[in-house]
């Protein structure tokens, strides 16, 4: 797909809601893509809708070895729902060992280049497998999150995994209105959520965040608000306006 049509899809799904693109991505890509999940709320959205539209749709999530408790019970949660396979990513076992016995287990408290070095052996790496042979792959960001994410487009494509497509349904989606389709749409959530949390990653690297805090401060919290991305989410080679 060129990043001309990619632009255009991406000016005329704008319009459209989440189901339209999200039917548009499975029926177009198919099995050669998928939808990459850390269940947090935009993805349990996303799951549900595609359930309805197509149950052999293809989650992938990663399983770094540091997950809250709360989220398996969230992804259990969902398989039971929903009836479908989740396929479970973990990190090189060989990677893990020879991090930890370099630097120990909380390397990524100090520097940014440790976390980054962690964040690419836990999930980088893993996602590079869960995307082998896809053509594309719908994620839940939404341009409200951060500062890192407010020139998310509705289709682009990831110069980051080797130019496949990358489809963003809830892009222009804000916070409350993903909570709401969740309570009317009896959505299985992560149950962090009630107790602050407002984003969720690793266990260790996450906290509840104050009122008035960006959605992501609870996110790296001790790192500057540019840096706070795992790598999994690049915006260089998107094909979108900076
Ligand atoms: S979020 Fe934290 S524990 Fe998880 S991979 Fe990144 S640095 Fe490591």
């Amino acid at each position: 797909m060129t990043q001309e049509e990619v632009r255009r899809l991406s000016v005329e799904f704008e319009a459209r809601t989440p189901e339209a693109l999200l039917s548009w991505a499975l029926k177009e890509f198919g099995s050669k893509s998928v939808l990459a999940s850390s269940f947090g709320p935009e993805d349990v959205v996303l799951i549900d809708m595609a359930a309805k539209i197509d149950p052999k749709v293809r989650i992938v999530t990663l399983d770094t070895g540091r997950l809250p408790e709360a989220t398996y019970a969230v992804m259990d949660a969902v398989r039971f729902k929903y009836s479908v396979p989740i396929e479970v990513f973990f990190p090189e076992a060989a990677a893990v060992e020879a991090l930890t016995r370099a630097k120990g287990f909380y390397s990524f408290k100090e520097s940014v280049e440790n976390r980054k070095e962690c964040c690419r052996i836990r999930k980088v790496e893993p996602l590079k497998r869960a995307l082998a042979g896809c053509d594309a792959w719908v994620t839940g960001m939404r341009r409200s999150q951060s500062v890192t994410r407010t020139t998310t487009g509705k289709v682009e494509i990831d110069g980051s995994q080797g130019g496949i497509v990358k489809v963003n349904p809830l892009a222009d989606w804000d916070e409350a209105r993903v909570w709401d389709y969740i309570k009317k749409n009896q959505v299985p959530y992560n149950r962090l959520f009630d107790q602050g949390y407002r984003s969720i990653g690793c266990d260790p690297c996450t906290r509840a965040v104050k009122e008035g805090e960006d959605e992501r401060a609870g996110r790296w919290w001790w790192e500057n608000p540019e840096h706070k991305e795992c790598g999994l989410h690049n915006r260089p080679g998107s094909g979108q306006p900076k």
